[in-house]
C-alpha cells in the first residue's frame, strides 16, 4: 500500500481527507480524539513545506436544518489550538471563494474546507461519489492523502473520487490502523474474541470469519440473548434478534466448544437508569425481566478465559453502557485487560467510546477509529478507499 512517505510532496498542494466527525454538543467538542489523531500526517506535511487542504465530513446532511448543526467551523478553531497555528476555513465546499483562498496560499498554510457532506443536500453528491465532484476536488491539489479510516469502507467523492484523479496514498493514521488490524490475519494464539453490542444480524459476517480463527468467542451484550434463546433459555423481555435465531443455532451446533455465553446478568424490569437491578442466573429469568449487563459470575468466567489470551479482539459493549449502572462489567473487564497487560484490539464504535470515557482507551494495544470499517475489514471485504490507492 502506498503511504504518504512514498510520495514526493515537498512544496506541493496536498489534500488530506481527515475524519473530523467528532461529537459536538452546544458548540463544544466532547471528544477530540479524531482531531488529535490527524496531527501526525498534518505535521509531516508542514515539515515538507506543503500547502495543506483538509477535507472531512461531519454527521449526516439530509435537509437544510442539518447544515447549521454540522458546520465544520468549530473544528478549524480547535485544530488551530492543537497545532498552535492558524487554520483558515472555507465556508463553502466549492466555488470561486474556495479557489481564490487556495490560489493565495503560502507554503505551510492550512485550509479546512466546509463539511464534505454539505454536498449531500442535493443528489447526495458526496456519498454517491459524484464523478464531477471528485474530479473538482482533485483539481484543487497535486496529491491526495486518505487519512480517514472511519470512512475507508465507503466510496465517496472525498476519498475514492479524488483518489481516482490524482496521485494518492494513505496517511499515518490509516497506516497505523492497518498495521494493528493485520495482526488479526494470522493471530497470536490463544486468540480470544469478545463480542457485545445489540444485534447479531450486524455481525453475522464477522462471526462466521472469526469463529474459524479464534480459540474462543465470548459473547456478551444484548446479542447474547439471541444465542441463549437458541439454547431454549427463557430470556424475558431482553433483546432478541429473531431473524438471527437460526444462525445462532447453527453456530452453537458447529462450534459448541468455542462459544462461551453468559451465565448471569444484571436484570431489571424496565429499560432505564433509575430502577434497581439484581444479579440473576440466566436459568432463573422470568418473563418480565430483561438483562442489561453481564452478571458478576460471567465477568469472572470471561476474565478466566481472557487471562489465557495472547491476543484479544473486542467489539461491542457487554451491557447498556450509556446507563451508568449497566456499564459496570464492561468497565471491569477493560480494567482487567489493562491491569494484566493483555494485548487487545478494540474494534471501533461503542466499545472505544466506553473505553474513552472510562480512561482506558490509551492503555490498550490498539483502539480503532473506525467501527464499520473495522468490521468490514474483519469480514474480509474489500475497502474501496484502499482499493483505489492500491
Ligand atoms: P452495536 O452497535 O451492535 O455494537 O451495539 C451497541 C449497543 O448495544 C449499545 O448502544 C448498547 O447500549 C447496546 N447493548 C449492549 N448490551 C445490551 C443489552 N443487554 N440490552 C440492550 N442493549 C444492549
Amino acid at each position: 500500500m502506498k503511504t504518504i512517505k512514498d510520495l514526493n510532496i515537498d512544496n506541493k498542494k496536498v489534500i488530506i481527507r481527515c475524519d473530523f466527525n467528532v461529537p459536538i454538543k452546544d458548540n463544544k467538542i466532547i471528544d477530540d480524539t479524531r482531531i488529535a489523531s490527524a496531527l501526525e500526517t498534518i505535521n509531516y506535511c508542514l515539515k515538507r513545506n506543503c500547502k495543506i487542504i483538509l477535507l472531512s465530513h461531519l454527521g449526516r446532511i439530509k435537509e437544510e436544518k442539518d447544515l447549521e448543526n454540522n458546520d465544520l467551523y468549530p473544528i478549524s478553531i480547535h485544530l488551530s489550538k492543537l497545532l498552535n497555528k492558524k487554520v483558515m476555513f472555507s465556508k463553502t465546499t466549492r466555488g470561486k471563494e474556495l479557489e481564490s483562498m487556495i490560489d493565495n496560499m503560502n507554503n505551510k498554510d492550512i485550509i479546512l474546507v466546509q463539511n464534505t457532506r454539505y454536498e449531500d443536500l442535493f443528489d447526495k453528491k458526496e456519498s454517491k461519489n459524484d464523478f464531477e465532484l471528485g474530479k473538482y476536488w482533485a483539481s484543487l491539489g497535486d496529491f491526495f492523502i486518505n487519512d480517514a479510516f472511519g470512512t475507508i469502507h465507503r466510496a465517496h467523492a472525498s476519498n475514492v473520487g479524488i483518489a481516482s484523479n490524482i496521485p494518492s496514498a494513505i496517511g499515518f493514521l490509516v497506516e497505523k490502523e492497518l498495521n494493528a488490524l493485520s495482526s488479526l490475519n494470522v493471530p497470536d494464539k490463544p486468540f480470544i474474541v469478545l463480542l457485545g453490542g445489540s444485534k447479531v444480524s450486524d455481525k453475522i459476517g464477522v462471526i462466521e470469519k472469526l469463529v474459524l480463527k479464534a480459540d474462543k468467542i465470548l459473547i456478551g451484550g444484548g446479542m447474547a440473548f439471541t444465542f441463549l434463546k437458541a439454547k431454549n433459555f427463557e430470556i424475558g423481555k431482553s433483546l432478541l434478534d429473531e431473524e438471527s435465531l437460526d444462525f445462532c443455532k447453527n453456530i452453537l451446533k458447529n462450534y459448541s466448544d468455542k462459544i462461551i455465553l453468559p451465565v448471569d446478568f444484571a436484570v431489571t424490569n424496565d429499560f432505564n437508569n433509575e430502577e434497581d437491578y439484581r444479579q440473576k442466573d440466566i436459568k432463573d429469568f422470568s418473563i418480565n425481566e430483561m438483562g442489561l449487563d453481564i452478571g458478576n459470575k460471567t465477568k469472572t468466567l470471561f476474565e478466566n478465559h481472557l487471562k489465557e489470551a495472547n491476543l484479544v479482539l473486542w467489539n461491542g459493549p457487554l451491557g447498556v453502557y450509556e446507563f451508568d449502572k449497566y456499564r459496570k462489567n464492561t468497565d471491569e473487564i477493560l480494567k482487567f485487560i489493562v491491569n494484566n497487560n493483555i494485548k487487545t484490539i478494540l474494534g471501533g464504535g461503542d466499545i472505544v467510546a466506553a473505553a474513552t470515557t472510562a480512561g482506558y482507551k490509551d492503555k490498550v494495544f490498539h483502539a480503532s477509529t473506525g467501527g464499520g470499517a473495522t468490521l468490514e475489514y474483519l469480514e474480509g471485504k474489500k475497502l474501496p478507499g484502499l482499493e483505489v490507492i492500491k
